[in-house]
Formats: structure tokens, sequence, C-alpha cells
């Protein structure tokens, strides 16, 4: 499968298939008190074979890495390290993930921001590695898996198929 550079990257960084599930779960249990959260990682591997994320994936993900390695040109390496809250590139890098699944997905990045559940709350306070880049990537993944999950609402399906007969007549 395609997303099998993308999982062995996440893993290597301390990020598990399951700890992304669990925040898709948390986020989608008040629509859908029947979701599991194998649905929940189906989703998450959906979203990783997208080529796009991949690649999204890669870029931040090295640029952590680099930063540990003390690699980076100043002033870049400086800010990493400092994780500096007015940096943003971090965060518009993963926004290239979530519009991947529209609105919602959006909406859903802005919350897990500010919320930092689970796994984006352990990365986002370890002291020893950086996570200035992984944090968000993750975040990222979770918001446009839950919109995933969201898009396909029976409801909806329901409103068009109805529309379409309406149509017919
Ligand atoms: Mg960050």
């Amino acid at each position: 499968m395609s997303n099998q550079l993308a999982l062995q990257m996440l893993a290597k960084r301390g990020v598990t298939l399951n700890d992304i599930a669990e925040i898709v779960l948390t986020l989608q249990m008040p629509y859908n008190n029947t979701l599991t959260k194998e649905e929940c990682a189906e989703s998450v591997l959906a979203v990783l074979n997208k080529r796009e994320v991949q690649f999204t994936l890669y870029t931040g993900i090295a640029l952590d890495e680099l930063a540990e390695r003390k690699l980076l040109p100043h002033p870049l390496q400086a800010i990493m390290e400092h994780d500096e809250p007015l940096f943003g590139v971090d965060e518009t890098l993963a926004l290239g993930i979530v519009h991947v699944y529209g609105m919602i997905g959006l909406t859903s990045f802005g919350y897990l921001d500010k919320k930092k559940m689970g796994i984006i709350r352990e990365l986002n306070n370890h002291d020893t590695s950086i996570h200035v880049f992984l944090d968000d990537l993750v975040a990222g993944v979770a918001a446009a898996a839950s919109a995933r999950i969201a898009h396909q609402n029976k409801n909806v399906m329901e409103y068009l198929s109805k529309q379409s007969e309406a149509a017919d007549i």
C-alpha cells in the first residue's frame, strides 16, 4: 500500500495509526455514536493514501528532524528550536492536508489546533524532540480523516438520492 512509508515515518516520530484514529473518533463521536475506532483508522489510511498528503508529511517531518540535528540555516534553526508561536508555516503546511476534504476539515483542524488532544498534546509538550511540524501534520491528518467520515453521512446521501428521484419525475 502506498501509505506504508508515511506510516513508517510517523511511527519513527512516535505517532501510531491508533493515536490518530483515537482523535478522529473523539471528533466524530458526537455526530455518529456507532462509529468504531477501526472505521476511523480506515479513514486515516485513506487520507494517507493520497500522494499530496504523503509529500506534505515528508516535508514537515524532514524539517523537524533537520532542526533536531541543528542543520537548518539561521534564523530558521532558532525559530524551530523555540517553536515560535508566530512562525505559522507549520499550520500553513498542514492546511494542505486539510483542504482535501473541505470546510469540515478546516474547522476540525482549527479546533484541534486549540484543543491539542491526545498525541497532539504529547508532541507539543515533548521537551527533548522538535515537533514544530509534526503536531500540525497529525492534526491535519486527523481533521481530514474526520471530515471524510462526516462526508459519508447517510442523511446527506438520502437528501441527494431524494433529489435525484424528484428530478426523475
Ligand atoms: Mg506546530
